[in-house]
């Protein structure tokens, strides 16, 4: 009789699966097993069941353990995953085992969170809340809510108030309640029935469009300017799919704490519906709980940032991709893949829709929705446009340059910014102010000799961060004291300069002492949930001024802020990397939008060297469109993406020799492999040493798709096989986004 033969993929460097015998354990694909490996024990996925081998069978090892009470993961998953390893040149095992969540990776069972739901009691209901003491306030408001719904879970007891967990053993003991464990979320404390808004024309056509063939794969732009009405789009198409099917429903959001407001909004919205969250501010059990209800079906709605592309979803009917053109979908590390481009992917193969939102596609979307340049029609995606504010009272913000040359600047501040935040607090208005820099200053200088504190290890400078009067490294995380004379020339007089959100923030103390000012970066955000503390201070009118960097972009609305300040981006105008301007558009239209939501008009002042730029001139008309069609002509007529398609092979080690070495070989290889692939020069990007490794790239491009990806494969083969390979790092970066 044949033995039973698991082909299993491992978590390892290695592009191939590992044949064990099954020892007459039964199981199926999508399995997760225990294996021995040399002297260790892995984790793996059974990703084949045969009956013979290529190898021999007499030395092949035994599974350990199948754990065969968890859900396998189903084959669409599994071949998505291949699918991506294969696009990405990356090895298929690794990116399998990394898509789980990390409780699925460790050598145990994973066991699903269980949890208790209270409940009143026959008796329970009976009694009054008067009964119940009233300086046992909690004790009451638990009672009060377990009155109103069914049950209540261990999260909705936290949302009442901390000490509720101990309130409600109370009402146990008295009898007044039950407890009882369950493995799978219930309904949390529904936040209240929002009302629904009667969607505009522009709002109606485009849920009547994309719900009128909801049932088949179509990608669809929806380009609506900041604040009209896009999430409520979501929001009626996903009412749509959910109601006339058993589906789920897959949101991507960036990587940023946008979950939580747009959590409370869809579960006010769609109550009825299980929703979860899949981002890496939660828990490891909370992680592998909430995959697992989306992996069983259980969860119909899914939000997640993008690792959550690969989560296993057996009824999935519709992808939605909010700020569709934000870079945090691209995975910088490991399998480099983005989110977006795999979600485009699977919508067509399980023949669903996908809706891709954005104020300022990325011009690679763009260029799929429109008529490129040169008239030929790519109509990839189906373009639907919100061009209005669904507030009809919100008019979209006056936009404004200061010339920073032709102005004093107080510690940064231009006298007009300055005005306008003593207005503001005049008024009773907030404002925020954006600068792309945390920390202090960006730079310390020694004015006699000019001695500038650089990081060692990374080609880069140190930042001056108060507080702990440190020099931090924001690329490699070196940390050491600020020195009290430069290293160089002795001079004792060193100059923070340049500014940062620290340094502005202490400005605007000093300038405004009676105004109440907050600081959002990753610094003073580090701590869970500071982010969204501050931000609950700010709806309750408890701030006026907001300082802060790119967090502060998107997203969050806030009805009286009417002033929004930019100050100091102009190093991205002038950015070697032809993706800069894009990006610092797309930055600024989301800043600007913040400004004047509801009912008051906003102003935006922004602080430039440079007015006259057609970049600012674009955002003064708030003109995405013209100015989306003028970067596209420029990238046709240079030959960038989205006309072509590039790779970069990237290489690092200690010494830049051997980079070079392994990228010359490369090159020749890469050369001999195909000529419908332009292979350049090896070069070093402009961050040439990083963490303490001297990089290198070249670059691959191609006008096919199919012959970038064909030439990659052979060439990622060879190199792999190749011994010079091993001393340097190296990884291919399909369709990069940084140089
Ligand atoms: P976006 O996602 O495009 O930025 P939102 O969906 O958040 O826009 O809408 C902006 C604001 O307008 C929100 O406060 C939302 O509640 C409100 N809104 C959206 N659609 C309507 C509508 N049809 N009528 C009234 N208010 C609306
Ligand atoms: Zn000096
Ligand atoms: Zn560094």
């Amino acid at each position: 009789m044949p033995k039973l033969i698991l082909k299993i993929a491992l978590d390892l460097p290695l592009d191939r699966l590992f044949d064990y015998l099954s020892g007459g354990q039964f199981a199926q694909v999508g399995q997760r097993v225990l294996v021995p490996f040399g002297r260790r024990k892995q984790i793996g996925i059974v990703i084949g069941v045969a009956d013979s081998s290529d190898f021999t069978v007499e030395k092949l090892k035994t599974v350990l353990q199948v754990f065969a009470d968890e859900l396998p993961i189903d084959t669409e998953t599994l071949s998505l995953l291949k699918f991506s390893a294969d696009y990405y040149q990356y090895p298929f095992g690794q990116a399998l085992l990394s898509a789980l969540p990390a409780r699925l990776r460790q050598i145990a069972p994973a066991v699903s969170r269980k949890q208790y739901v209270y409940a009143l009691t026959d008796l329970g209901r009976q009694v009054d809340v008067k009964r119940i003491p009233k300086r046992q306030l909690v004790a009451r408001r638990i009672f009060s809510a377990l009155q109103m719904h069914s049950v209540l879970t261990e999260a909705a007891l936290d949302a009442i108030s901390s000490s509720a967990r101990k309130a409600v053993k109370q009402l146990v003991a008295d009898g007044w309640a039950s407890r009882r464990q369950v493995p799978a979320i219930i309904k949390t404390l529904a936040t209240p029935p929002a009302t629904e808004p009667a969607l505009n024309e522009e709002q109606k056509l485009a849920v009547q469009r994309i719900t009128q063939e909801s049932q088949l794969f179509k990608a669809w732009l929806l380009h609506g300017i900041t604040g009209s009405g896009k999430t409520e789009v979501y929001i009626r198409l996903m009412q749509h799919v959910l109601q006339h099917n058993e589906a789920q429903v897959l949101v991507l959001v960036p990587e940023i704490n946008l979950t939580p407001q747009l959590e409370a909004r869809f579960r006010s919205r769609l109550p009825n519906f299980t929703l979860v969250s899949l981002h890496s501010n939660l828990s490891e059990s909370e992680r592998l709980h909430h995959w697992q209800l989306a992996q069983s079906g259980v969860a119909k709605i899914i939000i997640g940032t993008r690792l959550s592309i690969f989560t296993p979803l057996p009824k999935l009917k519709l992808i939605i991709i909010d700020e569709e053109h934000d870079s945090s979908y691209k995975q910088q590390d490991s399998m480099r893949y983005h989110a977006r481009d795999v979600a485009l992917v699977r919508a067509k193969r399980l023949n669903i829709p996908v809706v891709l939102g954005s104020a300022t596609p990325a011009l690679e979307s763009w260029h799929n929705a429109t008529v490129s340049a040169n008239k030929q029609q790519t109509n990839k995606y189906n373009l639907v446009s919100l061009n209005q504010r669904a507030v009809i009272a919100a008019e979209l913000p006056h936009i404004e340059c200061i010339d920073t040359t032709k102005v004093n600047l107080q510690q940064g501040l231009s006298p007009q910014l300055i005005a306008a935040l003593k207005l503001r607090l005049v008024r009773k208005e907030q404002s925020l102010l954006f600068i792309n820099r945390r920390g202090y200053s960006p730079v310390l200088l020694c004015l006699a000799c000019h001695w500038i504190a650089p990081c060692t290890r990374c080609s880069s400078r140190l930042v001056v961060h108060l507080g702990l009067r440190t020099l931090r490294c924001h690329h490699c995380g070196h940390e050491q004291k600020i020195p009290k004379q430069c290293p160089s020339c002795g001079n004792a007089d060193l100059h923070p300069t340049g500014h940062g959100t620290q340094r502005l923030e202490q400005t605007l103390v000093q300038l405004l002492p009676t105004a109440r000012i907050a600081r959002v970066d990753r610094d003073s955000t580090s701590r869970k949930n500071s982010l969204l503390e501050i931000l609950d201070q700010v709806h309750k009118q408890e701030i006026d001024i907001l300082v802060g960097t790119q967090m502060l972009a998107k997203g969050h609305d806030f009805p009286n802020l009417t002033l929004v300040g930019v100050i100091d981006t102009d190093s991205a105008l002038h950015s070697p990397d032809f993706r800069a301007s894009e990006r610092l558009f797309a930055q600024l239209m989301q800043v600007a939008g913040r400004a004047g939501r509801a009912d008051k008009a906003g102003q935006v002042i922004i602080q430039t060297q440079f007015p006259d730029h057609e970049l600012f001139n674009a955002l003064r008309s708030q003109d995405y469109v013209t100015y989306a069609n003028a970067l596209l002509l420029e990238r046709e007529q240079v030959q960038f993406p989205p006309y072509v398609f590039t790779a970069l092979l990237r290489a690092e080690a200690n010494e830049y020799l051997r980079v070079q070495n392994f990228l010359r070989y490369a090159f020749e290889l890469a050369r001999s492999l195909s000529h419908d692939v332009l292979v350049y020069d090896p070069v070093r990007p402009q961050m040439e040493r990083l963490k303490g490794m001297e990089r290198g790239h070249v670059l691959l491009q191609a006008s096919s798709r199919t012959a970038l990806q064909h030439m990659l494969r052979n060439l990622v083969q060879q190199l792999r096989a190749q011994d010079s390979a091993a001393k340097v790092r190296w990884a291919v970066d399909v369709n990069p986004l940084e140089f």
